[in-house]
């Protein structure tokens, strides 16, 4: 392997501390304790865990944090109904609904619902279109939490190449907004694109899609900074990422392990973005 690993547990680490720090800034000054309000529907196993995951980051950071955990059955009144209620009370500078919400929820609606100064995950569209319009915006946690790894290991992406393989909503369009915002030149993949091509061209290459080693290692340009988003459960039980990481981590210059690349930095914006409501609730 010639690739320097980007330890993203280290980067999340540092984030964490540098937020515990501003909170014990926020408490002593102004007398304000940040607040995270997490939702989480029914009984998804995975969101428990994720859900778990963000409450014990809150807690570290000194936030106050409930979790509000209505049954599968509730109605979409019921789930709005509760939003709006963390939507007017001052203690709540941070509201995350986890998803996927049951099949009867209108999941749209509920993200619409949070005030966008409370949408902790950036993904309200008042957020995603003010990003798009390069105003300051609540950014989404991933692709944000990307940005400061590249930032960590001293990759400025302006004039560089950067390819963005996957277009979601969350991770993918946001991602490629923010390289933008940072002057690259910037390609965003999907299923009809050329891969093999496209990926070779990279200097900054961001794969976001959920199909375990699609990116093979043969195609990275060499020197290119890998950054791997996905996270796939392998039938052995392994977890991987979207590219083939031996054999990219021969050509790269620097890459993202999974686990412990881009997943430890997704929770830290996270509290970085309840952090930021916070301060600017108190103004
Ligand atoms: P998604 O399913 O919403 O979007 C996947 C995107 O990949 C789509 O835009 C689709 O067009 C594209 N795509 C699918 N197959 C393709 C192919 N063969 N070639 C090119 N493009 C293809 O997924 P998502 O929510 O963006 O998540 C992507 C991956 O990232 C998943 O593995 C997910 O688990 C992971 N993820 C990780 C974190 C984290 O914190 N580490 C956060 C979010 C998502």
């Amino acid at each position: 392997m010639t690739a320097q690993l980007i330890d993203g547990k280290a980067v999340a680490a540092r984030v964490r501390a540098e937020i515990k720090e501003e909170v014990a800034r926020l408490k002593a000054e102004r007398g304000i304790t940040p607040g995270l309000a997490v939702v989480r529907v029914g009984e998804d196993p995975a969101s428990k865990i994720y859900v778990t995951g963000k409450k014990k980051a809150a807690e570290e950071v000194g936030f106050n944090s409930w979790e509000h955990h209505p049954d599968e059955t509730i109605t979409q009144e019921e789930l709005l109904a509760l939003v709006h209620r963390l939507n007017e009370d001052p203690a709540v500078h941070g509201i995350l609904v986890q998803l996927p919400l049951p099949k009867h929820i209108d999941a749209d609606a509920i993200i619409a619902a949070v005030k966008p100064e409370k949408d902790a995950d950036g993904f309200h569209p008042m957020n995603a279109g003010n990003l798009l319009l390069g105003r300051p915006a609540t950014r989404a946690c991933t692709p944000y939490g990307v940005m400061r790894l590249l930032e960590e290991v001293g990759c400025n992406p302006a004039g560089k190449r950067a390819v963005v393989v996957g277009r979601s909503n969350i991770v993918g369009k946001p991602q490629a907004l923010m390289l933008l915002q940072k002057d690259a030149t910037v390609t965003v993949c999907h299923r009809k694109s050329d891969l093999p091509s496209e990926v070779a061209q990279a200097d900054i290459l961001v794969v976001a899609v959920g199909v375990p080693e699609l990116v093979k290692g043969a195609w990275i340009k060499p020197g290119a900074v890998v950054i791997d988003v996905g996270m796939n459960r392998k039938a052995d039980g392994k977890l991987v990422g979207d590219v083939e990481f031996a054999a990219a981590a021969e050509r790269a210059s620097f890459i993202t392990p999974v686990p412990g690349g881009v997943g430890p930095m997704t929770i830290a914006m996270l509290m970085k973005n309840t952090l930021e409501a916070a301060q600017r609730a108190g103004k």
